[in-house]
């Protein structure tokens, strides 16, 4: 039996992908009930091929937008570069821009479907582990009555528990803080008329005056209204906040660094001011870990590499996880040595990505724009930089985070 720690897009996709491969597993979550938490994310095409290959395409495709292209602005709102993404940029397979929380209901209702209401277990923070030669024990502490504790046993344990892993923590109890990017985050939802093809995703300005990120979640409604997921961020300077992604946040803290960008096909501000809410998040990761595995016990998803939210990865790489770790432990190597191929194969390429979201992100082209210009207009965006060196820019992040098409046609 392998126990999962944690139901969120890491767990629920490892119990679905063992099922499919004929593994059992139970997955442990910590909150009472699962609610639709959390704004947009994307689903980029490494990680949508995997969600097809499990049948989920279908469910995914009619609570979703299709992503066609990313188009980036200078904050006067003059055109960079468009980037055709997922089918629209000849790939096999599709982008989509998505609720978190919609995402994380379709796996949930697939986990139940396909494997039993048993199979998640809610109400249980894991809060210490042990192990011994032939299997490890789980303690759980009942969230409603935190005087009691349940154990469990299973042949090995998977901590998808997040960014404040409590399995990280038992692994390595040391020197393991999270680190600050110098940038806050101020993300959230408003319903808003559709922008350009409806289905653009856009980035505007640059960190040091202010960038904005916005794209549909929601298909439009019958008066072309869709919801749109925005977020606009800058360096700040000193953090507030422990990475919570539930923490409120006011408009007051940072509108004043889009005030201007009021484009003729999106009001930028106006849109902002009408949100349903909004959240603040500073950017924050953990230094990469030597090692994720010990014995019967391994990390995935932000548990085992959490990174910038930036460059629609943080998902995306939990679904490579346990798309990868479902394999091994289905093949016929001992659990033990199942956990270590799959560290040996995923650290290494996660660990690159944390980098790459520090120092080169997929906006990187913002910022040699932002540089070159002075963060003045121009007059032709090829008189400050071709085609072909923005191609490169946007090729090296897919690379290295595993999307690019040359890496997925295999
Ligand atoms: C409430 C919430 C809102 C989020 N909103 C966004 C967002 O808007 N945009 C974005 O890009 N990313 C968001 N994220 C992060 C994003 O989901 C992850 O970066 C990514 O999907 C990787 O998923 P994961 O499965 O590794 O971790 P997560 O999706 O974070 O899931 C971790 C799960 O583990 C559970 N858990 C934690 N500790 C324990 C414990 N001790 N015992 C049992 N269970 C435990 C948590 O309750 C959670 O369900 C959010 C995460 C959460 C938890």
């Amino acid at each position: 039996m392998v126990l999962i720690i944690g139901a969120g897009i890491g767990g629920l996709t490892l119990a679905l992908k063992l099922h499919s491969l004929g593994v059992a597993s139970r997955i442990y979550e910590a909150v009472p009930k699962i609610k639709s938490l959390g704004v947009g994310i994307n689903i980029l095409p490494h990680a949508m091929r995997e969600l097809c290959h499990l049948g989920l395409e279908q469910d995914i495709a009619l609570n979703s937008v299709e992503t066609q292209e990313v188009q980036f602005f200078n904050r006067f709102g003059q055109h960079i570069f468009t980037d055709n993404r997922g089918r629209f940029g000849g790939y096999e397979w599709p982008q989509y821009s998505i609720h978190r929380g919609v995402l994380q209901s379709i796996l949930l209702e697939a986990v139940i479907q396909r494997l039993g209401h048993e199979a998640v277990v809610t109400n249980h923070r894991l809060i210490d582990l042990k192990q011994t030669e032939t299997e490890v024990q789980a303690i759980f502490e009942i969230a409603a009555d935190k005087t009691s504790q349940v154990k469990v046993l299973g042949d090995v344990l998977i901590g998808c528990d997040g960014i404040h892993s409590t399995v990280r923590r038992k692994l390595n109890p040391k020197n393991d803080p999270l680190v600050y990017s110098g940038i806050t985050m101020w993300r959230g939802v408003t319903k808003w008329p559709g922008f350009l093809t409806g289905a653009t995703m856009i980035y505007a300005g640059w960190l040091q005056t202010g960038k904005v990120i916005a794209y549909p979640i929601e298909k439009a409604d019958v008066d072309g209204n869709q919801l749109i997921n925005w977020l606009c961020e800058f360096y700040c300077s000193s953090q507030k906040g422990e990475g919570d992604w539930g923490k409120p946040g006011e408009l007051k803290d940072f509108i004043w660094s889009c005030d201007e960008m009021n484009f003729n096909w999106l009001d930028i501000p106006a849109m902002i001011k009408r949100a349903e809410f909004i959240f603040e998040y500073p950017m924050v990761d953990r230094n990469p870990l030597a090692k994720w595995t010990k014995e019967r016990v391994t990390l995935l998803g932000d548990a085992a590499h959490p990174m910038y939210p930036r460059g629609s990865n943080g998902a995306g790489q939990a679904i490579l996880d346990a798309v990868d770790l479902a394999k091994r432990l289905s093949s016929k190597v001992m659990h033990q040595e199942a956990l270590e191929l799959y560290e040996h194969e995923r650290r290494p390429r996660t660990t690159e990505v944390v980098h790459a979201n520090r120092t080169v992100p997929p906006d990187a082209i913002l910022k040699e724009v932002y540089d070159r210009t002075g963060d003045k207009p121009f007059d032709e965006i090829e008189d400050i930089i071709k085609r072909d060196e923005l191609e490169l820019i946007a090729n090296n992040y897919k690379t290295i985070a595993g999307f690019d098409r040359t890496s997925l046609e295999t």
